[in-house]
């Protein structure tokens, strides 16, 4: 079975994670620390906090943000429920922004009359989650110019776009957002088995989110220093945050991870183009390109344009091709349909999810591979 995302390991990560084993602390040891600090360099960021999910680093990032009861935070619908999800652990509504069919992300148009109608209704959203759909950069320049004047915690859900660019970049160095978040899942750019982080530019924001991930407890940053002055014992909870620590061992993995991250990038831009050029003249729509971003290319996505997506999804499937499908449209959940949600109410989103097909893309995946992959389809489309 070819399958449609994994992750590559070799000698290096595997002796990194050994190490801590052998000789290390397993948490809070020196290798969270290092790997935030690799991240800071390669994104060109000042402040990293890792996280033990990309989930957790959405709720830290909307507690930061100030998101509670009461308050909205949109979203995509085209993404993984945790973009939404986010919103509604920390009590408040998600809502959603429709894409743009030509990049799969959220619609700068549509950003652009929703938050002219939440103006006038008063129902502004405290923060805005986009999401880099694939690992292609949504506009943020053009998103950050409609939220700044409103006051919006603008967040990038960066889980896709690692190692990808925009306007020469790298996506997550929040040049136009507050935050950013990545994920270190297996089938993602670079891993840590799990794993999480939020970067910023804000320092203020920083220590919210390592406030947040760290039960709201703090040693070093203290109200009343005088009045404890010689109590070596001494920390103080500030907030109610949790336990969203990393560990020593995956961080050890994300490091050695990292180092490989640009070339794992520079094979999936191979077989992203291998791809196009394979696909080019089937009756398919092929990933669009931008020449603002370089895309990360988490996965590859086509969209039939006549048959019967159900029906191509199984007969790849039956020939060993682990195909899949990027995304069921959050708001189409049983749980976002009992908030209130229906079908019918991003149609970009849904008409996108119908005909939509998610190709194997992964650094080892080799040219044979994606030769037996297209020729199946081509067998299939037939
Ligand atoms: C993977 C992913 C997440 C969640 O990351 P985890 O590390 O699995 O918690 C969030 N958003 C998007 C778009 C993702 O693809």
């Amino acid at each position: 079975m070819i399958p449609y995302g994994k992750h590559h390991i070799d000698a290096a990560d595997i002796n990194a994670v050994v190490d801590v084993l052998e000789n290390q602390f397993l948490t809070q040891g020196q290798m969270v620390p290092q790997f935030e600090q690799a991240l800071c360099d390669y994104l060109n960021i000042t402040h990293c906090v890792a996280v033990n999910s990309g989930t957790s680093a959405l709720h830290i990032a909307c507690l930061a943000a100030g998101v509670g009861p009461g308050d909205v935070v949109w979203t995509s619908p085209n993404s993984f429920a945790a973009s939404a999800n986010c919103a509604r652990y920390c009590g408040a509504d998600a809502d959603f922004v429709d894409i743009d069919p030509a990049t799969r992300n959220i619609s700068v148009e549509g950003l652009a009359t929703k938050l002219k109608q939440a103006e006038a209704a008063g129902k502004l959203p405290k923060a805005i989650v986009v999401v880099h759909f694939s690992g292609m950069s949504c506009d943020m320049q053009s998103i950050q110019a409609l939220t700044k004047p409103y006051g919006i915690i603008l967040i990038e859900d960066t889980a896709h776009a690692l190692g990808g660019t925009y306007q020469g970049r790298k996506i997550g160095s929040c040049h136009f957002s507050d935050m950013s978040i990545l994920s270190f899942h297996p089938v993602k750019a670079i891993t840590t088995a799990e794993g999480g982080a939020v970067t910023t530019a804000d320092p203020e924001l920083a220590k919210r989110l390592v406030l947040f991930a760290k039960h709201g407890i703090t040693r070093t940053d203290i109200q009343s220093p005088e009045a404890h002055q010689g109590e070596g014992w001494y920390y103080e909870q500030q907030l109610l945050g949790f336990n969203y620590r990393m560990s020593d061992l995956h961080a050890a993995l994300g490091i050695t991870q990292l180092k490989k991250l640009d070339q794992f990038i520079v094979q999936r831009q191979q077989q992203a183009q291998r791809y196009s050029e394979l696909l080019k003249c089937l009756p398919v729509i092929l990933p669009s390109v931008s020449e603002q971003s370089q895309s990360a290319w988490h996965i590859y996505v086509i969209e039939l344009k006549q048959h019967c997506r159900k029906t191509v999804f199984n007969a790849l499937v039956d020939k060993g091709i682990g195909v899949n499908v990027h995304y069921i449209p959050i708001h189409t959940h049983p749980y976002y349909r009992s908030l209130g949600f229906n079908w019918g109410d991003f149609p970009h989103a849904e008409q996108y999810y119908k005909m939509a097909l998610t190709l194997p893309l992964y650094p080892s995946l080799t040219e044979e591979e994606q030769i037996f992959v297209v020729n199946s389809l081509k067998e299939v489309l037939n």
